[in-house]
C-alpha cells in the first residue's frame, strides 16, 4: 500500500509571519506520518523558520524550486546544499509555472532531480498537458516524455522514493478540475511509464499526485482512485481550514 501525499503549494504567497502562524495553527493537528505525509511547500525566504516551526509534527517542509549546482555564481538561486542544511525535506521541480515562466526544461528537472536525491530532498516532479496539448491527443506521450526525462540516471531506489505530480496545466487554478477518472487514466499511465523505464516493483511503489483545482470538497474523489496516491495543491492549501479540510479526506 502507497502511503498518501498531501503537499501544500502556496506559491508567491504570504508574508513570513502569515506563514508562521499557518503552521502553528496547523501543526498539531494534521494526522500521523503513519497515515499520510502532509507537506508544506513556501517561498524560499521562510523556508529556515518554518522548518524550526514544525519541528517534532508531522508537518514536512518542502522548497517550490533550487537550482541543480551546489554553488557558484548564479546571482539570485537556492541551492540545493543550502535546502539540505535548512531542514527541508522536499522540493518541487518542474512545476508549469516554471516551465512556462522561468525557462524549467526537461533536461533542467532531470538534473534537479539528480541533485536532490543527492542532497537527501524527495522531489516532486511536475508533468502535465496544455489544454491543446489535451486537445490534440497529447497528453498521454507528453506526460511520458516527461517524466522519462526526469527521472533518466536515477537508481530504482530513488525512482521508487521519488514523487509525481501530474498537473494538468488547463485544471490550475481555474476551478476546472479533471474528473477523477481522467486523471486516474493519465496516473495509470505515468505508473506504466515507470514500469517500463525501472521495473514492476518501482512503479508499484511510486507515488502520483494530482494537482489542479483540488479542495476539500473534491479530494476524495481523487484518492479513491487506484493510480493517485494524494494531492499538490495550491489554492485550497493556503488557509489552514481547507488545509486541513485536505488533510480530513484521508
Ligand atoms: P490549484 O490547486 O490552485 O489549482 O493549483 C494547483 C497547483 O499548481 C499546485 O502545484
Amino acid at each position: 500500500m502507497r502511503k498518501p501525499i498531501i503537499a501544500g503549494n502556496w506559491k508567491m504567497n504570504k508574508t513570513l509571519s502569515e506563514a508562521k502562524s499557518f503552521v502553528e495553527e496547523v501543526k498539531n493537528v494534521v494526522p500521523s506520518n503513519e497515515a499520510v505525509d502532509t507537506v508544506v511547500c513556501s517561498p524560499a525566504p521562510f523556508l529556515g523558520q518554518l522548518v524550526e516551526a514544525a519541528k517534532g509534527t508531522n508537518v514536512a517542509i518542502g522548497a517550490q524550486n533550487m537550482h541543480f549546482e551546489e554553488n557558484g555564481a548564479f546571482t539570485g538561486e537556492v541551492s540545493p546544499v543550502a535546502l539540505e542544511d535548512l531542514g527541508v525535506q522536499y522540493v518541487i521541480l518542474g512545476h508549469s509555472e516554471r516551465r512556462e515562466m522561468f525557462n524549467e526544461t526537461n533536461d533542467s528537472v532531470n538534473k534537479k532531480t539528480l541533485a536532490a536525491f543527492k542532497h537527501n530532498l524527495t522531489p516532486i516532479v511536475c508533468c502535465g498537458e496544455t489544454l491543446e496539448e489535451r486537445e490534440a491527443g497529447k497528453t498521454k506521450d507528453l506526460v511520458a516524455d516527461q517524466i522519462q526525462k526526469a527521472f533518466a540516471g536515477l537508481t530504482d531506489e530513488q525512482a521508487k522514493q521519488a514523487v509525481i505530480a501530474y498537473e494538468p496545466i488547463w485544471a490550475i487554478g481555474t476551478g476546472k478540475s479533471s474528473t477523477a477518472q481522467d486523471a486516474d487514466e493519465v496516473c495509470g499511465h505515468i505508473r506504466k511509464i515507470v514500469a517500463e523505464s525501472f521495473n514492476a516493483d518501482v512503479a508499484a511503489a511510486v507515488r502520483i499526485q494530482y494537482g489542479g483545482s483540488v479542495k476539500p470538497e473534491n479530494i476524495k474523489e481523487y484518492l479513491a482512485e487506484e493510480n493517485i496516491d494524494g494531492a499538490l495543491v495550491g489554492g485550497a492549501s493556503l488557509q489552514p481550514a481547507s488545509f486541513l479540510g485536505l488533510l480530513e479526506a484521508i
